[in-house]
């Protein structure tokens, strides 16, 4: 038997302290927080997307950074596995669209809850309010953990569970990086991702709260396009937010291409070019003799009228029947390619996950140990892995736990 000391009370160090205490390490758990799984609370709006009942090829397809990473730990420990987990801990789960798992109650305090009570079955040892400083380390082996107060503790194993630096208020304030780094590990550059984007038109915040479904966005690259994605999108004040738009801010993060980004939007993705201009010959041949911003409401949603228009570049109260093929063509173009100017992204406090982490290079893709200190491992989002929406990064947490609890050899 073990002493373990888990560094953070979320997702994965929860989960990591029940699996190893099930094993019969004597598990100390160290949250900083006053509660623990404070982030967890916020997941999935306060539902707790806790998981994606996808195949388990599917799941790597979400995976963002080194999916390659994740395949032991992955097919190891899957979703159906978390899902029979909660159900055994008295958490009824459902499956909803696309796949995306939920307590059946919608509230993600009883994934807490259930969490928690696994950790008193087991016995784990929680230190609520207990931050952590540093890690010792001598030989090459993790010998113990020191605390905020300066208390020394020796430990046999250490997992670091601290999550990212996303929505710091939760606890995540990238603390695992910096003991990563104490200890001679690589940390790859942090962005936000799952982020919202700000843009630079200014006739963007004119189209704040307006939500598109059934569009296209595509984010140009040098070569190819760096996105390119079908679904809703929503603009507001500084920008464009919304699922279509927080999946690209995650593969714009993975390019390394320089801000600011050009974009385009397909409002009308279902008709080609040739068919939307048709489309337009007609409207414009039925309405006669009515003026251009009497008609053009016939095409977009409100909001939009007035910034199509601008675009254009036709005068609004000239009549339909007068625009001539030219300007038929500027209209079908920015319809089809309504042109953004992606200048950064939000910061970390509203971003869902942090891209980037402590080098997979340097981490047992079997069993999330240091290949550089014995004994220490890593798990959760300090690591270098963020995957999509869906559901899909809790996972990422569920599996890496797992797979450190079952390595402890004692
Ligand atoms: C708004 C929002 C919604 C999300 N919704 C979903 C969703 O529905 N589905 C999904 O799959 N993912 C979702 N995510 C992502 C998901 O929450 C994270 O991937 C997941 O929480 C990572 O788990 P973790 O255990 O690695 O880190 P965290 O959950 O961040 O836990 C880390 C813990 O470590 C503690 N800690 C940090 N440093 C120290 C220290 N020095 N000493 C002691 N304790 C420390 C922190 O206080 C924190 O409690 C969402 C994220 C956000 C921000």
């Amino acid at each position: 038997m073990a002493k373990v000391g888990i560094i953070g009370g979320g997702a994965a160090g929860m989960f990591a302290a029940v699996q190893a205490a099930g094993y019969g390490h004597e598990v100390h758990l160290y949250e900083q927080n006053e509660k623990l799984g404070k982030k967890l609370f916020i997941t999935g709006k306060g539902r707790c997307n806790f998981t994606n009942a996808c195949p388990a090829e599917e799941f790597f397809q979400n995976i963002v950074s080194n999916a390659k990473f994740m395949y032991s730990s992955g097919y190891g420990y899957t979703s159906q596995d978390i899902m029979a987990f909660f159900e055994q801990h008295r958490v009824p789960v459902k499956v909803e669209r696309g796949n995306r798992a939920f307590p059946a109650s919608d509230h993600s305090s009883d994934i807490i809850r259930g969490l928690e009570r696994a950790l008193k079955e087991a016995g784990v040892k929680i230190h609520l309010g207990t931050k952590v400083r540093h890690l010792q380390c001598a030989e090459g082996a993790v010998r113990g953990i020191v605390l905020e107060n300066g208390t020394r503790l020796a430990m046999d194993a250490v997992m670091v569970a601290t999550g990212g630096l996303s929505y710091p208020t939760t606890g995540s304030t990238g603390d695992g990086y910096r003991l990563a780094k104490e200890c001679g590990h690589t940390v790859t550059e942090l962005k936000p991702a799952l982020v919202p984007l700000e843009t630079g038109e200014t006739y963007i915040p004119k189209l704040q709260g307006l939500s598109l479904r059934n569009v296209a966005l595509r984010v140009k690259g040098k070569k190819k396009p760096v996105y390119e994605g079908f679904g809703e999108m929503m603009f507001t004040h500084f920008g464009i937010t919304g699922p279509l738009v927080l999946s690209a801010s995650s593969y714009i993060g993975k390019s390394g291409l320089p801000w600011p980004m050009e974009a385009e939007i397909d409002l009308k993705p279902a008709l080609t070019e040739t068919q939307l201009d048709e489309r337009l010959l007609r409207e414009f041949q039925a309405a006669q003799n009515k003026q251009f911003k009497n008609v053009v409401p016939e095409l977009f949603p409100s909001r939009l009228v007035p910034v199509m228009i601008e675009l254009s570049g036709i005068a609004p109260d000239r009549p339909v029947n007068g625009i001539s093929r030219e300007e038929r063509r500027v209209l079908v173009e920015k319809t089809k390619h309504f042109p953004l100017t992606i200048v950064g992204t939000r910061p970390y406090r509203e971003a869902i996950i942090t891209q980037g982490g402590v080098s997979v290079k340097e981490v047992n893709p079997g069993t999330m140990e240091s290949k550089k200190v014995k004994n220490l491992y890593f798990i959760g989002e300090v690591l270098d892995v963020d995957a999509l929406t869906g559901g899909f990064n809790l996972q990422v947490a569920w599996s890496t736990a797992y797979a450190a609890a079952c390595a402890l050899q004692f």
